[in-house]
Formats: structure tokens, C-alpha cells, sequence
């Protein structure tokens, strides 16, 4: 798929790059900075709109490059799949932003993380 990205700043096309996280995360981010501004911005791998991080009288907040809405975020839980006999282990957190204008409001329940170096299938053999 051929980038179609043309978000700017400055009059400067710019250049994110992709962060790479755990697996079992729902938002993937990509940030990139302009190099004349020096103004933050992130977004969710495959978004054609970022947000910019800006700073006014009431603190630091991101604004959608293609709405100017203020961004948004919720807090998701990943529960974690069972590694024991011991219960349902811990959940994970995670900050998922979004725009309220041109995405919809995530889900709140995330994906289930997946126990590291052991296939699902191994519990219940
Ligand atoms: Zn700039
Ligand atoms: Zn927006």
C-alpha cells in the first residue's frame, strides 16, 4: 500500500516513524517532530490525520490535524490470558487517544495478551 501521508507542518511534509510496541497493544503509534517548528506529532499507524501536541494556557493537550478537535483518550484493559491454574492473571493498561470528531471512541475491552512463548493450545493439553 503506497503511503498517501502528506500531513504537514511548516510547509514540510513530515517523516513518522513507527514505535514499535508490545504486541498485544491496540494502538500503534508513529511520531514524527517538524524540524522548524519543533511541534510534536503522533498517530495511529494507517491514520491519514495525526495529532499535534500543543501547548496553551491550559497545559500541554493534542489537537486533530484534520479537525482541530481536542483529542481524546480512554484507558483500555488488556486482560491477560490465564498462565497458571493460579486464575486470570493481571491486566495491562493501556492510553488509546482518538479524535471524537473523526474516529469513533474505542472499544473499551482490548485484545486478551497473549502469554509470551507459549501457543493457547498448550493450556488445555
Ligand atoms: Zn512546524
Ligand atoms: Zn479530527
Amino acid at each position: 500500500m503506497a503511503g498517501n501521508e502528506n500531513i504537514e507542518c511548516c510547509d514540510r511534509r513530515l517523516e513518522f516513524i513507527l514505535q514499535k510496541g508490545e504486541d498485544w497493544q491496540g494502538y500503534v503509534p508513529e511520531t514524527a517532530t517538524c524540524g522548524v517548528c519543533d511541534t510534536s506529532f503522533e498517530k495511529m499507524v494507517g491514520n491519514e490525520h495525526a495529532y499535534k501536541l500543543v501547548e496553551d494556557e491550559n497545559g500541554l493537550h493534542y489537537e486533530c490535524t484534520e479537525c482541530g478537535e481536542l483529542i481524546m483518550a480512554i484507558d483500555m484493559a488488556h486482560s491477560k490470558w490465564i498462565t497458571s491454574f493460579g486464575g486470570l492473571g493481571n491486566c495491562e493498561r493501556e492510553t488509546i487517544p482518538y479524535c471524537p470528531n473523526c474516529e469513533t471512541k474505542p472499544e473499551y475491552n482490548g485484545n486478551p495478551i497473549m502469554p509470551k512463548n507459549k501457543s493457547v493450545m498448550s493450556l488445555f493439553g
